[in-house]
Formats: structure tokens, sequence, C-alpha cells
């Protein structure tokens, strides 16, 4: 059985390519106007419901210029997902914007990959370069529910359930990772932020914010050899998301997108 994923569009950002783009004169093209979208994801199976990441929390948007359209708790309602009854809760990595309201899923497995819990405890991680793209409060909370033994710890390569495969690809953070997920419209990706904008992974042009260049340009290899063998990437952050997959409609309209 194949799961049901819909893309939640909770925040936005107005943006210019030079801001997010590493390097971005290298290129030679004038700058361009560049918006952001904020997703989380709910994945479902009968009365399975997975939620992937928890975005941010909407008093940590304003200080950083994002604006939260729809706050998470306040989406995943209109839903209808009560998050103290979702199984599992899948980190794709531990910035601001995918960890902030992890405190509602009180019974949820986290799963979360193991370089990501280890980079974000260490001493290093405090340098401001790294510690400005984390919310304190969330790697405080998942710490300690490292520490409680509710976190499972991924290595490269984990089997979520059956259709449901985690892999580890680093680059934008240690501990990036991208989903794949079989649904009835075959194989999709979701590759948070491994791949931020579709054109991105398109001239495969490095985002701003990296750990490891040659992780980050080894992903994007990784992606499209998955998306020549059928499936289909879909970006962390690109507005085109919610342009181009069916709005749910509802209580949901403008907020929920079918991707699969
Ligand atoms: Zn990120």
């Amino acid at each position: 059985m194949s799961y049901e994923i819909v893309a939640v569009r909770y925040g936005t950002v107005r943006s210019h390519k030079s801001e997010l783009f590493y390097r971005y004169q290298a290129y030679g093209e004038p700058d361009a106007s560049q918006d952001m979208d904020f997703f989380f994801y709910v994945l479902r199976r009968g009365d399975e419901v997975i939620v992937v990441d928890t975005g941010f929390r909407p008093a940590a948007a304003a200080p950083r210029g994002r604006e939260c359209l729809t706050a998470p708790a306040e989406a995943l309602a209109r839903l209808g997902i009560d998050p103290a009854r979702v199984s599992r809760l899948l980190i794709t990595h531990m910035h601001w914007d995918h960890i902030g309201n992890v405190e509602l899923f009180e019974a949820a497995e986290l799963v979360v990959s193991t370089a990501e819990l280890e980079f974000w405890s260490q001493p290093i991680a405090r340098n401001v370069q790294f510690w400005a793209h984390v919310d304190p409060e969330g790697v405080a909370l998942l710490e300690a529910a490292w520490r409680a033994g509710r976190v499972t710890a991924t290595g490269e390569r984990h089997d979520v359930s059956p259709g449901l495969r985690a892999i580890t690809v680093g680059g934008h953070s240690p501990g990036q990772q991208i989903l794949v997920v079989e649904t009835a419209s075959g194989e999709v990706v979701l590759a948070s932020d491994a791949v931020h904008l579709y054109e991105e992974l398109e001239l495969e042009r490095p985002f701003g914010v990296i750990v490891s260049l040659p992780e980050m340009c080894e992903a994007y290899a990784l992606l499209k050899e998955m998306a020549s063998a059928g499936a289909t990437i879909v970006p962390g952050h690109d507005p085109l998301v919610a342009a181009r997959y069916p709005d749910l409609g509802g209580d949901a309209a403008g907020l929920a997108f079918q991707i699969a």
C-alpha cells in the first residue's frame, strides 16, 4: 500500500537570487526577485499519519523577516490532524524552520539522522555561522527527546517503513535527509533543503546555506539520478510547488497541496 502526500504551505518570504544562492555573482547574470515558501508534509496510509518536519514557531519568524501565513498548529487543525496522535515525526534536518513545534507531537516516535543530532549538540555548532540557522528551543527539545529514548537516530539509509526510506545526504546541514516515498503515482522524493528551489537542482547552483559544498553537489547528482529513473523530486521551499500541485480546497484552501 502506498502513501498519500500533502504539502502544507504555512509561510513565505520575498527575497532575491543573490541573497539565496551561494556566490550568485559567479554566474554573471543580473539579480532577480525570488520568493521562497515554507512547507511541512503529511503522509497518510490507512490509519497511519506521519508528519515530516514541524515548521517554524510563529514567534521565531518575524525577527527573521519571514511571514507566517498559517501557524503550523492551526494548519494541522484545519487538516483534521491532532499532533498528539501522530505516530511518527520525521525531522529532515534541525534548522529553525523545520523543528519549531515538536512539543505538539507528544506521542510520536521522532526520526532524525545521527549526524544531525550529533552535530548540533557539539560546541562547534554554537559558532554563529551555524547557530543562526537553528531555533535553540527546538534543538533543546530534540536533545531532551534523544536522551529520553524517543528518537530513532538513523544512519545513511534508513527504512522508516515499507515504502518510506530516509537517506542522509548532508551538504546543507550535516545530517540533511531526503525522503523517498512510494505513492500511487510512483516514487516521490521529498528533497527538503537538499534542494530549496527547482532551479537550484536544474542548474546545480548551490544554495547559500552550506556545511559541505561537495556533499551538496553529490546530493544534486543523486536526486538527478533518481529523477531520470522516474522519481518526482519535490524541493523544500519553491513557491512553484503550490502552483504545480492541486489545492486541497475546503478549510485547507491555499494551505495544503496534494503531491500524490
Ligand atoms: Zn535548512
